[in-house]
């Protein structure tokens, strides 16, 4: 099957004109530490592609969505990602810093996992203040107290605040 995500910029090069392309298409193994873009979901590209010189910027936004755990409950949480892209597509590109262009024709599908694995929460909460499982008996203090454990102190919510704030 052709890649979704390839295409050719021949049009773009020689007309000089900028085009908007919108691709949605399954990409394989999305996935961090804490979550991923379950199986079955697309990811769209919503790029505009500009000529500079023998080159094309792409410029514009990948989305999915994406599931994971809540890392305190461990609950299951969704959301969706937004990433804002502005690439360059380059004959003899640069590992790391531009994207192949051969033959005239692009391929999007690198770009779009790089937005992805960039945006992907590492640490996903099922909300702000969620109280988490008490660590002695394993009871999910959202809802309610356990009988073993006094209420969580707040000098923790501070240190995990700064946790999440890297
Ligand atoms: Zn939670």
């Amino acid at each position: 099957m052709k890649n979704p995500f390839r295409v050719n910029v021949s049009m773009i090069l020689r007309s000089g004109e900028v085009r908007r392309e919108v691709r949605r298409a399954e990409i394989a193994d999305l996935f961090v530490t804490g979550s991923e873009v379950p199986v079955g979901t697309e990811v769209e590209v919503d790029l505009a592609l500009a000529p500079v010189g023998q080159a094309v910027e792409a410029t514009g936004t990948v989305r999915a969505r994406w599931q994971g755990d809540c890392r305190r409950c461990l609950r299951r949480v969704a959301g969706s990602l937004e990433g804002v892209v502005r690439e360059v597509f380059e004959e003899g590109h640069e590992e790391g810093e531009t994207y192949p262009l051969r033959h005239d024709e692009i391929d999007l599908e690198p770009l779009a996992r790089d937005a992805v694995l960039l945006e992907l929460p590492q640490a996903p909460l099922c909300q702000e203040d969620c109280l988490g499982l008490c660590p002695d008996c394993g009871v999910d203090r959202n809802s309610g107290p356990c009988s073993c454990a006094p209420p969580p102190d707040p000098r923790w919510a501070v240190l995990d605040e700064l946790r999440d704030g890297d």
